[in-house]
């Protein structure tokens, strides 16, 4: 079961970023260095000796030059590993155990209690995890382990480091008692330890915010992180769709909010036949796979979920879970599975050719992320194709031939 989680992918030292290179310092110089940090960020002396004492780096955190698996694979393959019927089968058990606290929280909040339920799952495998050492650590040492090692995100990650080692501070956790992923994450549905001094709740009412030993508390939270990213109560995370055959795809982005009657008047349906439940509701077209796969129109509530993690494959398998627990089935439209999938030198190839024609200015990473797909839109429009964003092997030869 743990190979499904995002936590195996310690075990193959892969991380978001391109590393800056090794450390250029000790670690235990480095934990003398950053004492003056995090006294300058309110940190008590007292408490930064007690929590670097005889602290040693997590020797499995090994920064590599590379990216997030999220972004190495087809979206579908993430969805596959992730969406199973075992995990569907086990969030449906683990959401009737708990159904009274998750409609409680559902009604407290106004977040749909089965995309907490969905994220519990994809994050934790429901706490499965939690008991392994493997995979749940103690977040203070992996924090220190990553600032160190100053991966691509460095900035981010010294603010979850300070954050961590304030709620230690705060006196709301035991040394150790943090626990999570090698990023820095907490508890049952991994918040991240800035959100948690904003957004941790003590839904239980005994005292403590405990993301760990508490899931009310954990669901909590998480609801009032979600509210802070912008998700809107009573609001779904979006809808599969059906296009018209000459469908305009420059329409498609997630910058390009539209009321769901503008995408009606352009002939586009929700699959099943169903209704939309609003006309003025503001959804973007999203189409992961261009003019090939399954298409939705996304609310707030979606962009919400890429504020938890950033990868739109995470958002999408914690949405489409959402609604596998709540008894629905698969997507309507298939995956293109036989499209041949750039690998990571190829799609650094098309970024690279694509700045060159004047279509992109952001990042040479390799990721083919919301930027690079708009930019990829241009090219085929401006060329006469159809400007569906989706990166084939055909579109790849065509682009690296042009001038
Ligand atoms: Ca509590």
């Amino acid at each position: 079961m743990f190979q499904t989680i995002r936590f195996v992918f310690v075990l193959s030292f892969v991380f978001m970023g391109p590393a800056l290179g090794a450390p250029q310092q000790s670690f235990s110089d480095f934990l003398i260095r950053f004492e003056q940090k995090a006294i300058a960020a309110g940190i008590p002396k007292s408490v930064y000796k007690v929590a670097t004492k005889d602290l040693q780096p997590d020797p499995s955190i090994k920064v590599a030059e590379g990216s997030q698996p999220e972004f190495e694979r087809p979206i579908w393959a993430y969805l596959d590993q992730r969406i199973t019927s075992d995990r569907i089968n086990r969030g449906r058990a683990a959401f009737k155990r708990n159904e009274a606290l998750f409609q409680n929280i559902g009604s407290a909040y106004g977040v749909d209690p089965y995309m907490l339920a969905a994220i519990w799952g994809v994050e934790t495998d429901y706490g499965a995890v939690m008991n392994n050492d493997r995979y749940f650590k103690p977040v203070l040492r992996s924090l220190f382990s990553l600032v160190h090692q100053r991966r691509g995100r460095v900035k981010l990650d010294e603010a979850e480091l300070i954050a961590a080692l304030r709620i230690y501070a705060q006196g709301e956790a035991p040394l150790g008692g943090l626990k999570g992923s090698w990023a820095g994450a907490l508890g049952h549905l991994q918040i991240m330890p800035s959100a948690f001094l904003t957004h941790g709740t003590d839904f239980d009412g005994d005292g403590r915010r405990d993301p760990h030993g508490s899931l009310g508390d954990a669901l909590a939270s998480s609801a009032k992180w979600l509210l802070g990213l912008g998700y809107q109560a009573g609001r779904d995370w979006g809808y599969e769709v059906n296009l018209p055959g000459d469908f305009d795809y420059m329409l498609a982005g997630r910058t390009k909010f539209q009321p769901v009657s503008f995408f009606e008047r352009r002939g586009v349906t929700r699959v099943k036949n169903r209704k939309f439940m609003d006309e003025n509701e503001q959804v973007f077209l999203y189409v992961p796979a261009g003019a090939y796969g399954p298409k939705f129109l996304m609310t707030k509530n979606y962009l919400a979920l890429k504020g938890y993690n950033f990868a739109d494959s995470y958002a999408l398998a914690v949405a489409h879970l959402t609604d596998r627990l709540k008894g629905a089935g698969s997507f309507v439209a298939d995956w293109p599975r036989d499209v041949k999938f750039l690998n990571r030198q190829q799609r650094i190839d098309l970024q690279r050719k694509l700045t060159k024609l004047g279509f992109y200015r952001d990042k040479i990473d390799g990721r083919f992320g919301p930027i690079s797909q708009a930019a990829l839109r241009q090219w085929q429009n401006a060329n006469g194709h159809l400007a569906d964003g989706f990166a084939t092997f055909d579109v790849y030869n065509m682009i690296l031939k042009s001038n």
